[in-house]
């Protein structure tokens, strides 16, 4: 009886202190972009290439080896030309499906209260594109493939975190955390958190993060009426929030409409054809007719609703041009919503702890920025851990990680502050507001070194 009682708790008990205590240079919780990226930077340079790493992520990674879609995923995102830059510099790029990359020039940003207008092209900065539309699957197992290439780099999936300690054995005032994840136990000279917005290991370091919420983004991947070859990206800001229609190749497109939560329910549960007509409808009619719109749930209704307004409207107001083309098809089950937040972490470095991607800050996806701010993370963290390496300095010190704290914090403070900007300025409705911004884009539009300065500034 007391061998039956006792059991559960003692193999309990002698697992945990059964598992050896192995030592790691850098151990990686997050095998997301960032952290795969941060892997292979290290591993790719001569002053970090010897160190001991390991990559950790609760995922099962090899779902990614068998990711063969017929058609694209809904999670896109727009890499500016400065990751993709640092992609071929880690040899990252090369792993990636080229085929379901798509490039775009041009991008049309339009108010839609006023229909004021600006227009970016990437002639204007002589860059080859304003960004790089990419499914972040394809991207995660390109940089998870790079990642193989190199035995110094130990990839745990299916290992969620089961819980970060401080080593007993360090000095005082220098714990080296120790991560148990299941069957393993490893205490790390650098523990790295690019485990994504909800970062356990930011907890442990007792970095608060603070910040408020935006409502939904609602995302879809679409086809075209036919293949535009021309491949703008549209975005047009709506009292409700901006939407987006992002070129993906062969016709297709992708769509982010960031919207109230109940019209991104609304979007959810309507039949496809009503979607369809939603989506096209965002783009042309009047947020009066929209606000209308999203007060029906009976998706015939809806289609009905659309149908005669838009014969209204596009015979004679909006130039076919100045709109993207129209939308016949959303791929199945490719509509979904996630809660979009902003949240900045108070620090991004701790002793021997350091942040990257959305662990250190999240932000509104209207300047497709997030996964690039966080890119800009790895490229200063592993170009501060390369000096140090150099050096012979303890690359979890504080001293050290300090150093991408200072270089990161300030430029991601000033793009959040600016994309939050803009987010609050274009959802208001009151015609002074919508007269002075309308103005400020017009203005803007015609001054190109103004242009020109911003997109520098938006692609690094
Ligand atoms: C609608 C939408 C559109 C967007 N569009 C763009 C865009 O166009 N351009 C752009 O730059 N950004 C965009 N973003 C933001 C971008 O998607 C994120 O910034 C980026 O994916 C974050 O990458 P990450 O590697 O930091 O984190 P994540 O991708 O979240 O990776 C975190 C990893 O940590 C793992 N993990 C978490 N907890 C644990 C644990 N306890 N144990 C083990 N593993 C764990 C997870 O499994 C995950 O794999 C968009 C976001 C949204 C919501």
């Amino acid at each position: 009886m007391l061998r039956i009682g006792f059991q559960p708790a003692f193999r309990c008990l002698a697992r945990h202190y059964s598992t050896a205590i192995k030592d790691i240079d850098v151990a990686i919780v997050g095998a997301g972009p960032a952290g795969l990226s941060l892997a292979a930077s290290l591993a790719c340079h001569p002053a970090t290439e010897h160190l001991k790493l390991m990559v950790v992520d609760g995922a099962d990674l090899s779902q990614l080896d068998k990711w063969a879609p017929t058609s694209f995923d809904n999670r896109v995102v727009s890499l500016t030309p400065n990751t993709r830059q640092h992609l071929i510099d880690i040899g990252a790029w090369t792993h990636i499906d080229s085929l379901r990359v798509q490039d775009y020039n041009e991008m049309r940003v339009w108010d839609g209260q006023s229909n004021a207008r600006l227009n970016f092209d990437s002639d204007d900065v002589d860059q080859d594109a304003i960004a790089y539309m990419i499914e972040l699957k394809n991207l995660q197992r390109g940089i998870l493939n790079r990642v193989r290439e190199f035995p110094s780099v130990q990839i745990f999936d299916n290992s969620k975190l089961e819980s970060i300690k401080p080593s007993r054995n360090g000095w005082p005032g220098d714990e080296w955390p120790i991560i148990h994840i299941p069957g393993h136990a490893f205490r790390a000279r650098l523990l790295v958190g690019a485990d994504g917005a909800n970062s356990p290991v930011r907890h442990y370091a007792g970095i608060e993060s603070t910040g408020w919420d935006y409502g939904m983004g609602l995302v879809a991947s679409l086809r075209l009426e036919y293949d535009d070859l021309s491949a703008i990206a549209w975005q047009r800001f709506l009292p409700t929030g901006p939407l987006a229609m992002l070129p993906m190749p062969d016709g297709h497109a992708s769509l982010v409409w960031s919207t109230t939560a109940a019209n991104a329910n609304l979007l959810k549960s309507v039949s496809d054809e009503a979607f369809i007509a939603l989506v096209n409808a965002g783009f042309r009619l009047e947020p009066v007719d929209l606000a209308y719109l999203f007060s029906l749930t009976d998706s015939d209704q809806i289609v009905d609703e659309v149908s005669w307004r838009l014969s209204t409207v596009c015979d004679g107001l909006v130039d076919g041009t100045d709109v993207p083309l129209p939308v016949v098809h959303v791929e199945h089950k490719s509509r979904a919503g996630f809660p979009l937040k902003l949240r900045h972490a108070d620090r991004y470095s701790a002793p021997r702890i350091a942040l990257v991607g959305d662990a250190a800050h999240t932000t509104h996806p209207l300047a497709g920025q997030g996964l690039n701010m966080g890119q800009g993370d790895v490229q200063s963290l592993a170009t501060v851990l390369q000096k140090a390496a150099e050096l012979g300095q303890d690359i979890g010190s504080q001293l050290v990680l300090d150093q991408y704290w200072g270089d990161r914090y300030i430029v991601n403070n000033a793009l959040l502050g600016v994309i939050d900007k803009l987010e609050k300025l274009y959802s208001v409705s009151a015609w002074p507001v919508v007269a002075a911004r309308s103005w400020g884009l017009e203005i803007l539009n015609e001054i190109t070194p103004l242009k020109r300065f911003l997109m520098k500034q938006a692609s690094k």
